[in-house]
């Protein structure tokens, strides 16, 4: 018990220090990352860590995001309950946790066999139903629960892969840093008809996004 109320309040001050601090407004992301026990989705040794604002390592040369960029992305998406979201690079299954508060449905993809059998066991015990998760090469998106109201990718692509903006729904968005190892810019871009407009977001260093399955 003792050690579940730590937990909140190092989760909240989280919140408070390091993501409304920096410039996260949106109420509703707020107050999912508020709510998402981030000490459930990183290496029982790094437990100390869960609420700094850092990217750590969840094995394979991976890791889980840092809350901000997290808190960042979803708040550049845009999102709103009714909306079916597409996450590429499951990880641990954190961000697939904050977006399915956020969303209707989360699809998320991951082409680690051991990274997204952890993932999908953590996020169903954990109660999060709305969450389905695909051991898959997530370059190609979700052909066959397209189109989505918000992609996320949480890894870094060199160029942009075109299936993304094809599976976005009218008015969709698509969130995408790009560009060399940990050297990314993120963009968001909104799908209006055939016509997908661009807009750039600020820098940030991801693990790249890798092609096949392993
Ligand atoms: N959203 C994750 C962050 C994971 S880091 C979290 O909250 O923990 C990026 C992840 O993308 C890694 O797990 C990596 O294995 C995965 N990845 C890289 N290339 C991929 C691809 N082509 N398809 C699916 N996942 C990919």
């Amino acid at each position: 018990m003792q050690f579940a109320m730590n937990f909140a309040l190092a989760r909240h001050t989280m919140v408070v220090e390091q993501l409304e601090r920096r410039g996260i407004r949106d109420p509703r992301v707020l107050e999912a990352m508020d709510w998402v026990p981030r000490h459930e989705f990183v290496p029982a040794e790094l437990l100390d860590l869960a609420y700094e604002d850092r990217a750590l390592p969840i094995g394979l040369d991976q890791t889980i995001s840092q809350p901000y960029t997290v808190a960042y992305m979803c708040q550049e998406a845009r999102l709103t309950p009714d909306d079916r979201v597409l996450e590429i690079g499951t990880g641990s299954g954190y961000g697939a946790a904050v977006l399915s508060l956020l969303a209707a449905e989360v699809h998320t993809i991951e082409r680690l066999e051991e990274l997204y059998v952890a993932a999908s066991d953590r996020l169903a015990r954990l109660g999060y139903e709305n969450v389905h998760c695909y051991l898959d090469d997530g370059t190609l998106g979700l052909e066959r629960e397209a189109p989505f109201d918000a992609i996320l990718c949480t890894a870094g692509a060199e160029t942009l892969p075109t299936a993304y903006q094809e599976q976005l729904a009218e008015g969709g968005r698509l969130i995408i840093p790009i560009g060399r190892h940990a050297h990314q810019e993120m963009y968001r871009i909104t799908r209006h008809g055939n016509q997908y407009a661009h807009e750039h977001l600020g820098s940030f260093g991801f693990v790249p996004l890798v092609e096949g399955v392993e």
